[in-house]
């Protein structure tokens, strides 16, 4: 490769230089969401910095093969191992079936990943489809001595891993620290210990979700998935596993115990993790009600929000900080980044439009270089954008005949401008949102006109029909008394 990438590594805490396991190919897992739920904006940063990394590396020329699971079950409510199931409940209070919950959520993600311009990984695996995968990790930790069986579930032996191992190495935990801060919850009898976790659950018998076992019938723990599927799709050890740093702890520091026990081989090489997004300064969540979901933006119906927001507006957002920043969404910002991200825009059409001169003001190779070595700095898209801003400088004053370049330059600007904004930042040109699309505008405004026509003339056949058929086509028209509005879905 002719490009050296540096990523910050959360293992060795450093950035380290990239050199894949097995050139050209590059194994790469991602955590992806459980799916009972719509995707907030939080779920949109883990899946932008991804398909980041993603785009990148195939920029450069490897083969990479990503894989980003859906989690349909085994994921309690409280993130470890208590509470009822996250799938399992929405299925109870919507009284159907949890897979009916998960096909729904499924869609609705990866509806909202399509606006958002993130590509598919290459497999998506579901962690309910590996079930036997998963049993048989289980076999091969019981087999190292690192878990045992109580009452027909299966635990981890975190202490007894940790004696030969660092159970926290990934988090910079110690377990004696974290031992001695912890009470005994009641009911975790079956325990040995409290930070033992759940490899198998025995499933209660209200549990709908349930599978066969020589433990019991039950259910695998919610760190186990990952550690099965990476190692089935990417190998025992391969190079890039990501996620929110949320994740680390005790999610990503369980897989590493799991496939260290299973497997005696330190399974991922390059662990990397974005930050989070707070609203306003303050964390996310769902008690504190500002808990926006992508769709909320798209549509601008939550009450935290001015206006909607495009998809490109919320990628943009995020891609202006770099992946291991903190990331604080106000309107305010939003509205920086709409406004921002139009300039770019504009200028990448003016840019095709611009013609040759015999000379150049400016140094294009330099502006190109510039942007690669902000990527190859830890991904380091603000830099990357701030680099394409004096590209659109130079376009606006080329544009303004105050500068010139020849069409070498020129040239080497297109492709600057279409590699880094179009294929690397995977940032496109958006349809304009129903208000501002002149076209449809015009169209409605000549269909609405018949429709009021028909009915000043008693034809409400007509104007019914009018109305019926752009309902059928995702139109609804709403009559009011200054008269009718539309609205697209
Ligand atoms: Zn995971």
């Amino acid at each position: 490769m002719e490009h050296k990438l540096y990523l910050y590594n959360t293992l060795s805490r450093k950035k380290e230089l990239f050199e894949p396991i097995n050139p050209p190919h590059v194994g790469m897992y991602v955590c992806g969401p459980t799916v009972y739920g719509d995707a907030h904006l939080g779920h949109a940063r883990p899946a932008i910095t991804f398909d980041l990394v993603f785009r990148y590396l195939k920029h450069l020329g490897y083969k990479v093969r990503y894989v980003r699971n859906i989690t349909d079950v085994g994921h309690l409510e409280n993130d470890a191992d208590e509470g009822e199931d996250k799938i399992a409940k929405k299925a109870r209070l919507e009284q159907i079936e949890p897979m009916e919950v998960v096909q729904y959520f499924t869609e609705r993600y990866h509806h909202d990943m399509e606006k958002l311009n993130v590509l598919s990984p290459s497999i998506e695996p579901r962690a309910s489809g590996h079930i036997i995968e998963q049993i048989g990790m289980i076999d091969n930790i019981l087999e190292s001595g690192m878990a045992y069986e109580s009452e027909g579930s299966v635990y981890f032996d975190v202490e007894k891993y940790n004696k030969q191992y660092h159970y926290g190495k990934l988090s910079g935990r110690v377990l004696e620290d974290l031992m001695s801060n912890t009470r005994t919850l009641e009911g975790q009898d079956e325990k040995h210990n409290p930070f033992d976790f759940a490899l198998w659950k025995k499933a209660q018998p209200e549990h709908i979700m349930r599978w066969p076992s020589r433990w019991s019938e039950g259910f695998p723990g919610w760190h186990l998935e990952c550690s099965a599927m990476s190692a089935r799709y990417l190998g025992d050890r391969f190079d890039i596993h990501g996620g929110g740093m949320d994740l680390m702890f005790p999610h990503h520091e369980s897989e590493i115990a799991q496939s260290v026990a299973a497997n005696h081989v330190e399974p991922v090489k390059y662990w990397m993790h974005n930050n989070m997004i707070t609203i306003n300064g303050q964390k996310m969540g769902k008690s504190l009600g500002n808990f926006i979901t992508l769709a909320e933006f798209f549509s601008g119906s939550h009450k935290s929000l001015t206006k909607a927001y495009s998809a490109m507006t919320i990628r943009f957002f995020i891609l202006q900080a770099q992946y291991r920043s903190t990331l604080d969404f106000s309107n305010e910002a939003l509205l920086a980044a709409e406004k921002g991200l139009d300039r770019l825009m504009k200028a990448w059409t003016t840019l095709e439009k611009l013609s040759p001169a015999s000379t150049s003001t400016s140094d294009i190779s330099r502006l190109q270089n510039n942007c690669y070595e902000a990527m190859n700095d830890d991904f380091n898209s603000p830099v990357v954008i701030a680099n394409l801003f004096e590209g659109v400088r130079i376009i606006n004053s080329v544009n303004d005949k105050k500068e010139s370049l020849t069409a070498d330059d020129l040239l080497l600007l297109r492709n600057t401008f279409s590699s880094f904004i179009g294929d690397i930042l995977g940032l496109k040109q958006e349809e304009a949102a129903s208000g501002s699309n002149t076209t449809l505008e015009g169209l409605m405004e000549l269909v609405l006109g018949l429709r009021k026509d028909a009915k000043n003339a008693k034809d409400f056949a007509t104007s019914d029909k009018i109305r019926d058929e752009l309902t059928k086509i995702g139109i609804s028209v709403k009559d009011t008394k200054d008269g009718a509005t539309w609205s697209q879905e």
